[in-house]
């Protein structure tokens, strides 16, 4: 017989697709890490494995505990899956930007969920940083701070850094993630660094107004990426370039991935997708890009996918009914 204990034994070996059509008039191969098709939807699953099994390796997290942890729901759902596996009762902090449906699922999964203010300062004690700082001052809870947590960039360096570049057989040239805790982009850089001596440059991708690339924190509204502080599992020697799209350019071309490409995912991937693509035009055709695509879009549908939604916010006119780059633009 051939199966797997639990879901969670199937976390990584993600595949890499190339996107045909996107960058059809390129001619250097653009290949998208497909993260949605871990257990739990998400590249997240792998910094939850990697953050509880250290926490329970340092007795941080001990049987019978409690998990609390800021999320916008990836790592929530990773967490949960985990943490159903052995034992562990989950709460969640999700800021009410994030949409329903994600919280739903975190829901479905067993855990209770918090919902906060967005439109706050981390440091206010309303923000659902320190919400969930106070719960965690309880016995008995262990918070895995995705955003100082080492084992979240050490997971991609031992997971998905390694898978990247044995698919590619050594050939990627150029790494493009979005950065929100930065543990993606650090992980997998250091490990692609070091694997070749300093040959691949590493791109970051970040919402317009957010730090990384040079903003205040300015809301914006793609989900899991941009920050208004500098996290400690963001390593700011790793990035040779940072760029930045706007809200508009990451949802469209999130639109175009799901009408072209046949790949149904979020918001971060349409902006993670438009800067590889420009790193990519400027690219040689020996060159090979890998973008890295966070998660799934079934949580973005009355939002990205919704015309009404995009409309209200100038994002297509409001008798768009198809979704092109270039109507926009
Ligand atoms: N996209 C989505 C949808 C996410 O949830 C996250 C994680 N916050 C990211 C991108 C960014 O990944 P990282 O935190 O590793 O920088």
């Amino acid at each position: 017989m051939e199966y797997v204990e639990h879901v969670t034994d199937l976390v990584g070996n993600t595949p890499l697709v190339q996107l045909n059509t996107l960058s059809a008039e390129l001619e250097t191969p653009v290949l998208a890490k497909v993260e949605y098709l871990n257990p739990g939807g998400s590249v997240k699953d792998r910094i939850a494995l990697r953050m509880i099994e250290a926490a329970e390796a340092s007795g941080e997290l001990r049987p019978g505990g409690t998990i609390v942890e800021p999320t916008s729901g990836n790592t929530g759902v990773g967490l949960a899956m985990v943490a159903q596996r052995k034992g562990y009762r989950c709460v969640f902090v999700c800021p009410d930007k994030v949409s329903e449906d994600k919280r739903n699922v975190l829901e479905a999964y067993g855990a209770e969920v918090v919902v906060c203010p967005t439109a706050v300062p981390p440091e206010h004690p309303d923000s659902y940083y320190s919400v969930s700082d106070r719960l965690a001052e309880q016995d008995g809870y262990w918070k895995p701070n995705q955003y100082d947590n080492q084992s979240n960039p050490e997971s991609h360096y031992h997971s998905t850094g390694p898978e990247i570049w044995e698919q590619t057989q050594g050939r990627i040239t150029h790494f493009v993630a979005g950065i929100g805790t930065g543990g993606t982009i650090s992980g997998v850089g250091r490990y692609l660094k070091e694997v070749s001596g300093g040959q691949v440059r590493i791109v970051g991708a970040d919402p317009e107004g957010s730090v990384y690339s040079g903003g205040k924190g300015r809301p914006y509204l793609v989900e899991g990426v941009g920050e208004d502080f500098w996290p400690n599992t963001y390593d700011r020697e790793i990035c040779d370039e940072i760029v930045s799209v706007t809200d508009a350019n990451s949802f469209l071309m999130t639109r175009e991935l799901a009408r072209q490409e046949a790949l149904l995912v979020g918001g971060s991937c349409g902006m993670a997708v438009a800067a590889a693509l420009s790193v990519a035009e400027r690219a040689d055709p020996d060159d090979v890009v890998v973008v890295l695509l966070p998660d799934g879009g079934r949580g973005y549908l009355t939002k990205v996918f919704n015309d009404s939604w995009m409309a209200s916010y100038g994002f297509l006119s409001p008798d768009h009914t198809g979704g092109s780059v270039g109507d926009v633009l």
